[in-house]
């Protein structure tokens, strides 16, 4: 049982009055005078209430001093601290207490570093950029995201007004507009980051703020990518639904013709059909091609990985295009190569790829020009460059040829039976095995295409 402070004095007070007591009892038998046994009543109870009193008050100094220590430590933020339990009630009373306020502040700031922890994780590991303003359109809070994209968005921003901080007018409006009308809003801004970007802008308000607490979170999604595919969707829409208008509206030309009585004179109606049949094979020809980008697009189609031998690959797609080289008398050599050179990958879609690059180099070479297949190892693969001497392609158009329908002589394209889709079903066929095609050429001399085709595919 512990004593308490009240009955600890009291006691005390007790026994020094009693002890007093006793004493002036036993001195009014000594001392014939009153103020003499009062005198001596009170150096008696002086003399022991002196040191009771100083042994008193340092046994109750010593835990209010081991609790005043405590609080201290805990103001330091030593949360880890706790008082001793002590004799005295009221002190160890008052030192549970406080220990366990100290065990909930421990365990409410361990929740808030938590919490905060997995706050800064999802705004650390977001790829939109995310700002967070109070309501005077200060700076609270900017992710990392955020100052990848934006170069004036850096740590210094915090505390100033998002104004001085991205000088931007469009987006300073749309902020404006948020905080002045107090509702969320989206908005597509493109922005200098130092290249232009397409941002959608994603404003929530916070609702209710405070004077310094979040009023706005702007989220900031890059959609660049988005709007660039969008783009060569609607491109492609476009370009397809011209390249199989203009063979249609021919043929339907070409046959009204044929009714209204071309077909009467034997002539004019073999040459229309003839024009008919080469529209025919065009349009057979692009909607081949389309459905080949397709199947490679859509990732359905299952790549064979097949061990490859390089000789076996270029002799294959060399055999289809001799016969038309040899028409044009053109020289289709194929430089010959290690006959061990082996690769994987899928034999069918790589010699597609070959030929593709061979039916231009006859497509786009004079007459008696020259095309040549030459086969390198390198390390980790194989180079495998396509030759020929022929009209070249301009400086400007070598980064486009690879798009789909992009042709740099439409015309001349289409009169060879060209869809302008070979060099993009390529290009898928090399960078699906994890290879890379480059072309060099020079106009009125050649074109020189080449692959570089890992010895392992990238496709599983
Ligand atoms: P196409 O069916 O028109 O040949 P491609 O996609 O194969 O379509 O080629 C795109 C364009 O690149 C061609 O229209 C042509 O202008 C140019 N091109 C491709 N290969 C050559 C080459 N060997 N020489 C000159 N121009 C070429």
């Amino acid at each position: 049982m512990r004593l308490t402070l009240q009955w600890t004095v009291v006691l005390t007070f007790l026994a020094v009055a009693s002890l007093a007591a006793i004493v002036a009892w036993a001195a009014s038998s000594q001392f014939d005078s009153p103020l003499l046994t009062g005198l001596a009543v009170l150096l008696v109870s002086a003399a022991v209430a002196w040191p009771a009193g100083l042994l008193l008050s340092r046994r109750l100094a010593q835990p209010l001093q081991q609790l005043a220590e405590v609080v201290r430590g805990l103001a330091r933020g030593r949360l880890d601290q706790r008082t001793e339990p002590d004799e005295w009630r009221e002190t160890a009373e008052l030192g549970q207490a406080l220990n366990q306020m100290a065990e909930q502040l421990q365990a409410t700031l361990a929740d808030i570093s938590t919490d905060r922890a997995r706050l800064q994780a999802v705004l650390a590991s977001m790829v939109e950029g995310v700002l967070v303003l109070d309501r005077r359109g200060r700076v609270l809070l900017i992710n990392d995201a955020l100052r990848r994209m934006l170069p004036g968005a850096d740590p210094s921003a915090i505390g100033r007004p998002f104004i001085e901080v991205i000088r931007h007018h469009p987006l300073n409006e749309f902020v404006r507009s948020v905080l002045e009308g107090g509702e969320g809003r989206r908005q597509e801004v493109a922005l200098l980051t130092p290249e232009e970007r397409i941002f959608l802008l994603q404003a929530s308000v916070a609702k209710p703020e405070g004077e310094r607490g979040v009023a706005v979170v702007l989220v900031f999604h890059d959609i660049t990518e988005l709007k660039r595919l969008e783009r060569i969707r609607k491109d492609f829409v476009a370009n397809a639904s011209h390249e199989l208008k203009t063979p249609l509206t021919s043929i339907a030309g070409y046959v009204e013709a044929l009714i209204d009585g071309a077909k009467d004179d034997p002539a004019t109606c073999a040459q229309f059909l003839g024009i008919i049949r080469k529209h025919t094979e065009n349009l057979k020809a692009i909607l081949s091609d389309l459905l080949q980008l397709s199947t490679i697009e859509s990732g359905v189609y299952r790549w064979k990985r097949q061990e490859v031998a390089v000789a076996d690959l270029v002799e294959r797609a060399a055999r289809v295009l001799r016969p038309v080289a040899e028409r044009r008398r053109q020289t289709l050599t194929v430089r010959p190569c290690e006959a061990s050179l082996t690769i994987h990958g899928d034999l069918d879609r790589l010699t597609e790829a070959l030929i593709n690059l061979l039916d231009n180099a006859v497509k786009y070479t004079p007459e008696g020009g020259a095309v040549t297949i030459e086969t390198t190892a390198v390390p980790d693969g194989v180079r495998i460059t396509v030759a020929d001497t022929g009209i070249g392609i301009p400086p400007k158009e070598l980064s486009r040829i690879f798009e789909r329908f992009y042709r740099v002589d439409r015309a001349r394209s289409r009169e060879q039976g060209g869809t302008g889709l070979g060099l993009s079903i390529v290009k898928h066929i090399v960078e699906a095995h994890g290879g890379r095609i480059t072309v060099d050429s020079t106009v009125g001399r050649g074109s020189t295409f080449t692959l570089l085709l890992p010895a392992q595919p990238a496709f599983s």
